[in-house]
């Protein structure tokens, strides 16, 4: 447990004007949140870090605390120095732990998985960073023209930067009077070991105006991306069963058939439609069919079941849930179900709103084994996916 141990120390005590405000970026609202905030926060739910010390500007001590709001109390604010070296060694002097991460605070959206790596990369180095590489072909301007700049061995270094903290502290000691962009760049003026690790796009510092939007856009992504991700998908199953009677045709699966029978009960009997309603009410923990259309109920005498499965769809989406799919099955020696099949599909998808793809019609016998065998009703089943909030 031990060895994943850290500290997060997080710089903040920039005063940002390139981002246009005359607040520091780092207590600026980026989706709601002050950007600060985003990081404290990433870093509060991670149960191995023990401690997050920030630095902030000399005199900005209340409007931290008041930014922070109640996170105030699981922080350790100090005051930074006039450089960015300066306000990490300010930190570290504080620092009990034998690892630390040092964050800016104007990286607000760092994943857990950035954190994991890093710490995980510190048990066989001294330091570790994230970097992506660069993707944009580079020049270097010089007295004769443009000169082009082979970019395989360059990297885009972004924060947290990770350290064993008695190493780092040393390299302050021995290195730190000069103000360095970064921390690597001290490690490796103090021939410490740093290893790289993928970094994130979505991990941008937040330098100009339109980076608080680009981030919001990410914010919003990933919300949609956590939203789809919740969710669950689940099945319904139905089974129903209908007499059969002499007659001149019934409906199935929505479809008027044209024959010598129909099927009796109280609505039209649909046997087809009301497995599949009683599906849907299952996948939603809606219970069934007879809770929401009782038998006793005059209003549903000869009614289209069309309704039933109609007002089943309603329910099922005021719940967030989305239906996939579903397969029936249909039993019964006759009437024959080949020839109504594409029309079945078709008034079923309506129904559901589900494309022809996603609506599966079968059809088998009993061998002429059992009621259905005998002609004296019809049975039907069906399965259905839906996928609901998780
Ligand atoms: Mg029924």
């Amino acid at each position: 447990m031990s060895k994943t141990r850290y500290a997060a120390l997080i710089v903040a005590a920039g005063r940002g004007e390139r981002a246009g405000s005359q607040q520091p970026k780092q207590f600026r609202t980026l989706a709601g949140k002050p950007v600060i905030v985003w990081s404290v926060e990433r870093f509060l739910s991670d149960p191995n870090c023990e401690a997050i010390l920030i630095a902030h500007s000399p005199g900005a001590c209340e409007q931290i605390r008041a930014v922070l709001g109640t996170h105030g109390d699981s922080v350790h604010l100090y005051e930074g120095g006039q450089t960015r070296s300066q306000s990490v060694e300010a930190l570290l002097a504080h620092c009990q732990s034998e690892r630390v991460l040092v964050h800016d605070a104007a990286r607000p959206l760092l994943s857990q998985r950035l954190i994991d790596d890093l710490v995980t990369a510190l048990a066989d180095s001294d330091g570790a960073t994230p970097a992506l590489p660069v993707i944009d072909a580079l020049v270097r301007e010089e007295q004769a023209g443009l000169a082009p700049v082979d970019r395989s061995a360059l990297y885009r270094v972004q924060t947290p930067q990770g350290f064993e903290t008695s190493k780092l502290k040393a390299a302050f000691a021995s290195h730190g009077s000069p103000d360095f962009p970064d921390e690597v760049s001290l490690a490796r003026a103090a021939g410490l070991s740093v290893k790289l690790v993928p970094g994130e796009e979505s991990n941008l510092k937040l330098t100009w105006p339109e980076d608080f939007e680009r981030a919001e856009r990410m914010i919003e992504d990933m919300a949609g991306e956590h939203r789809r991700a919740s969710r669950q998908s689940v099945t319904g199953m139905g089974y129903d069963v209908h007499r059969m009677a002499p007659g001149d045709g019934m409906h199935l699966c929505g479809v008027f058939i044209d024959c010598p029978f129909q099927l009796v009960g109280h609505s039209d009997a649909d046997v087809g439609l009301h497995t599949i309603t009683d599906a849907l009410l299952g996948a939603t923990g809606l219970g069934d069919i007879g809770d929401h259309f009782p038998p006793s109920d005059d209003q549903w005498k000869g009614a289209d079941s069309a309704l039933f499965l109609d007002h089943a769809r309603k329910l099922a989406e005021a719940t967030g849930a989305q239906i996939i799919h579903v397969d029936v099955t249909l039993i019964c020696e006759r009437p024959k179900i080949g020839p109504h099949k594409a029309a079945m599909k078709h008034r079923v998808g309506e129904l559901l709103g589900l494309a022809g793809d996603r609506v599966n019609i079968k059809a088998t016998t009993t061998e002429k084994l059992g009621f259905t065998g005998r002609g004296e009703g019809i049975a039907a089943e069906a399965v259905i996916t839906v996928s609901i909030p998780g």
